[in-house]
């Protein structure tokens, strides 16, 4: 059965793998963004397609269009992007999921929320379960991002509450694949793009904080199982379990590119979490769901989409 589906925030990175999948399984997509961190050439391999509508609008406005499912992406993803301008990060989650509550509340639509593994904030908890509340400072340079997310959360779960919206919530750790931005400023397509330039790869702190990295397409396929369950609303964990520390995660890209860069130390950024790890225990019972692609694999084809916009340039030995 064909679907009406609206991915906002579908010219980024996650959205335009999704409005893909979407469409190869039939459906109408609408896609709207305001291309703040996003790109039309994430989809323009799309444009032909006559079930693909694309609209430009910024989600802190209202919008009215008819969809029966809504996914909720819309929002800076990087810190370097979320942080570039705070308070349009905070209203893009806030007023961004009102407004789609609103149109979901109006058209029966069932909506899922793109939350994060940041709502656990820097976790004593690991690794974490969606039982966990989260250690996060409300007033630090990630709090528009993590804190606008928790919001997002609590306006999901009382327009459930009070309304009867049918949500979903899923909580989003690490995700990395082509397409994302060569400026995007996350640490994977840092670490690439500096291997294939030759430059210093920039590790900030001692690089012993972990992170767990999930490719796109497990991801995306998590996502739209979320979606289509009748078994949970959320809010649940979607991430790849495997666990490396920023040091492992330089050194892997290292010599899957054939790099010969060297590792620099940065400082490290206030409220940097130092570890994360999902406890995917419920979207495996619940979705029958977990990652099939390692993180060897998702960087290899993570790669060869960078080896096609950036120039490989050697490092040049010191003498
Ligand atoms: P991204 O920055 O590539 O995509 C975000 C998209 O939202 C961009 O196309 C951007 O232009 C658009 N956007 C931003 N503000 C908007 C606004 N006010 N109105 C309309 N469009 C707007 O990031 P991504 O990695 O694709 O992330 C997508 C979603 O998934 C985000 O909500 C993010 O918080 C969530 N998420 C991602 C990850 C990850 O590791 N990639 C992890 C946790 C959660
Ligand atoms: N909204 C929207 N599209 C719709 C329906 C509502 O953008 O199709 C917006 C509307 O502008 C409102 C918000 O969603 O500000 C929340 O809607 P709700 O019905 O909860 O609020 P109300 O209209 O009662 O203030
Ligand atoms: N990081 C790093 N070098 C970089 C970019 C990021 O060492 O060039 C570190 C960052 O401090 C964090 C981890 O990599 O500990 C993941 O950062 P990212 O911005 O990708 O995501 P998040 O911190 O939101 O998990």
């Amino acid at each position: 059965m064909r679907k009406s589906i609206l991915v906002t925030g579908g010219a980024g990175f996650l959205g335009s793998h999704l409005c893909e999948r979407l469409l190869s399984e039939g459906n109408e997509v609408i896609c709207v963004d305001n291309f703040y961190t996003g790109s039309k050439n994430n989809i323009a391999h799309l444009m032909n397609n006559p079930y693909f509508e694309l609209i430009r609008h910024d989600v802190n406005f209202p919008l009215y269009v008819e969809a029966e499912q809504i996914y909720n992406l819309a929002c800076p993803a990087s810190p370097v992007h979320y942080q570039l301008d705070p308070v349009q990060t905070v209203k893009t989650s806030v007023h961004g999921a009102i407004n789609l509550l609103g149109l979901a509340k109006r058209t029966k639509a069932r909506i899922l929320q793109a939350s994060t593994s940041e709502v656990y904030g820097d976790p004593e908890v690991h690794p974490q379960p969606e039982s966990y509340c989260g250690l996060v400072n409300p007033i630090g340079i990630r709090s528009c991002y993590d804190e606008g997310k928790r919001c997002a959360e609590t306006l999901f779960f009382d327009y459930h509450r009070q309304h009867g919206v049918d949500i979903r919530v899923a909580r989003i750790f690490n995700t990395y694949g082509p397409r994302m931005h060569p400026d995007d400023g996350r640490v994977v397509s840092n670490f690439i793009v500096q291997s294939l330039q030759g430059c210093d790869i920039t590790i900030y702190g001692d690089g012993s904080q972990t992170r767990s990295f999930c490719y796109v397409d497990d991801l995306v396929d998590g996502l739209v199982r979320l979606m289509n369950s009748e078994d949970t609303v959320g809010p649940i964990n979607l991430g790849n379990c495997g666990e490396f520390t920023m040091i492992e995660l330089a050194e892997a890209v290292i010599r899957l590119t054939g790099s010969n860069s060297t590792l620099s130390m940065c400082p490290l950024p206030m409220d940097d979490p130092k570890q994360r790890r999902p406890d995917i225990t419920l979207a495996k019972e619940i979705l029958s769901w977990e990652p099939t692609v390692s993180l060897e694999e998702g960087l290899i084809k993570t790669i060869e989409y960078f080896e096609t916009l950036v120039k490989r340039k050697e490092r040049i030995p010191e003498e």
